[in-house]
């Protein structure tokens, strides 16, 4: 195990962020890798603990939260692997149970540094940049292409409707037991909400589409502009196919159907984050185009997808960005109903948030407020909102009430779950715990089955999927 003093030490240095003033300027990525001597402290810092609690997983609250990688990654094994410069076989370690971890390493909330016991006492193991230290010295080195083929081709094929990490993930690893794979993309490009939903700065483009050349090289089939369900109906993927896959994601938003919701500049936010990419990728990621200046935006919701809307419009150069919170601000510690090794409950502030306060002196997030109409002008283009705070049941309190100047409002309110119209047409009515469901030729993974979630959710359950359809299709042979 890597240096079981390590912790003593070195410091936890994180990859550092771009300083605010430069990075507004820009759509490249936040963060800079550290150096690899650095890398390697950094993973001397995993200390031998006995119980890693970083990789085990369990399930609290519920089985609605989990402490640890929900991935069951090896992750001491890595750091020991990253700390001893065997960087090969740390990839080969980590690719046993995460075929995409350039995402996980730029995007996981890394629930496993929370329950890293190190953190009891300090900061915790850096497992997330260690991650993503790995996983880009494979790619710089060209290993891991290798890691994808199979060792021999069945005859059996398998569709996969969607390409975001679920099916990302679920194609990777088919393909690596020997099944022809073929993903089926509406969009026209592929990564699902990798691509149109989490901004460049947060994930450059230029890695999923490093991902997606791999693998069409171990001979994944990508076929993007095409619905199931309107272009090719279930029935003809049936014919086509042995096994269908369905991970289309959770894609329908929460609505605010309050007065006002018809004006033009109410829109639903990953409409607003999508088109915004589209523009990156079609005119560079090295300049901004501040095509919000002088325009005042409200983002309502307070989670990622609100903070990525406000660092997009703080890029954008608004005027002025507010966010609406329904909920109160949450602690600065954990509470005691709150305990390691479980993820923290506490206010956090993101990386859009600490831009938009850069840029701007007045306050950016108002908690426990809720919106109650959204006022237009004659021509129904969208001006203020009104809003008022609320109290602990959500009711409202009198003599709070207030008008908040807005050109352009983004609903980030988050998604009620999947399109359900895609699994009627496949005649599925129920879905289960273990990825089948009750038509015994479809599976569900990712968001389209656990409702909305994380990449690291996604990911495993792709991957889970895969085993149970390549558990079945084995089966048919045997027979
Ligand atoms: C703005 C935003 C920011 C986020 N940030 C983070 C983050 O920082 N970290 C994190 O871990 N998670 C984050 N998430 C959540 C994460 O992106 C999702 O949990 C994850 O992408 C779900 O993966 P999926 O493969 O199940 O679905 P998706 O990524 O939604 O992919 C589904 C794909 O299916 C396609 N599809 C749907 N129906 C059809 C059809 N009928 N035919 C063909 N194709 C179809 C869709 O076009 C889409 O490409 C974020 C989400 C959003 C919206
Ligand atoms: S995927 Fe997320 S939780 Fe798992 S090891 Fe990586 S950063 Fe940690």
């Amino acid at each position: 195990m890597a240096n079981p003093f390590g912790f003593l030490k070195y410091k936890r240095i994180d990859n550092p962020y771009r300083p605010v003033e430069e990075r507004i300027n820009d759509w490249e990525e936040l963060q800079t890798p550290l150096s690899e001597e650095a890398r390697i402290e950094q993973a001397a810092r995993c200390m031998n603990c006995g119980i890693p609690f970083c990789h085990s997983g369990v399930f609290y609250g519920g089985k609605r939260a989990v402490a640890g990688c929900p991935n069951d990654n090896l992750i001491p094994e890595w750091n020991d692997l990253v700390y001893r410069g065997e960087f090969k076989k740390a990839f080969e370690r980590l690719a046993r149970t995460n075929p995409l971890p350039e995402m996980t390493g730029r995007v996981c909330p890394a629930p496993c540094e929370k329950s890293c016991t190190e953190a009891l006492n300090g900061a915790g193991v850096a497992i997330h940049d260690n991650e993503r230290f790995i996983i880009d010295t494979a790619f710089d080195n060209d290993w891991v292409e290798a890691t994808g083929y199979p060792v021999e081709r069945t005859n059996f094929k398998v569709a996969i409707v969607g390409s975001g990490p679920a099916g990302l993930s679920a194609a990777w690893r088919l393909n690596q037991l020997g099944h022809t794979v073929t993903i089926f993309e509406r969009s026209d490009r592929f990564g699902g909400l990798l691509m149109y939903g989490i901004p460049n700065m947060k994930l450059d483009k230029d890695v999923i589409e490093r991902r997606i050349e791999v693998m069409k090289k171990v001979g994944i089939n990508f076929v993007a502009n095409t619905e199931i369900g309107i272009d090719i109906t279930a029935e003809e993927l049936y014919t086509a196919f042995d096994r269908v896959i369905i991970a289309s994601g959770a894609s329908v938003p929460r609505d605010l159907n309050i007065p006002g919701r018809q004006l033009q500049g109410v829109r639903f936010a990953v409409d607003y984050l999508t088109e915004t990419t589209k523009n990156v990728l079609r005119h560079g990621k090295d300049k901004v185009n501040q095509v919000l200046a002088g325009k005042h935006v409200v983002v309502i919701g307070g989670g990622d997808t609100g903070n990525d809307c406000i660092g997009t419009a703080v890029r954008q150069g608004a005027a002025r960005v507010t966010q609406l919170e329904i909920t109160p601000q949450l602690p600065e510690h954990r509470g005691d109903a709150n305990p390691w090794p479980e993820y923290p409950m506490v206010n956090r502030l993101g990386y859009g948030q600490e831009e938009a306060n850069f840029v701007q002196d007045t306050m950016l997030t108002e908690f426990s407020t809720s919106t109650t109409s959204f006022i237009g002008a004659e021509r129904g283009q969208l001006i203020a909102i009104e809003t008022v705070k609320v109290g602990p049941n959500f009711q409202p309190i009198e003599g709070t009430e207030k008008t908040i100047k807005a050109d352009l409002v983004l609903l980030a309110m988050g998604f009620t779950g999947a399109e359900q119209s895609l699994f009627e047409q496949f005649d599925v009515k129920e879905i289960l715990d273990d990825y089948t469901t009750d038509n015994e030729r479809v599976y569900v993974a990712g968001d389209a089955k656990r409702g909305p979630s994380l990449v690291i959710w996604a990911i495993r359950e792709g991957r889970l999927a895969a085993e149970r359809v390549d558990t079945s299709l084995r089966a048919l042979v045997a027979q």
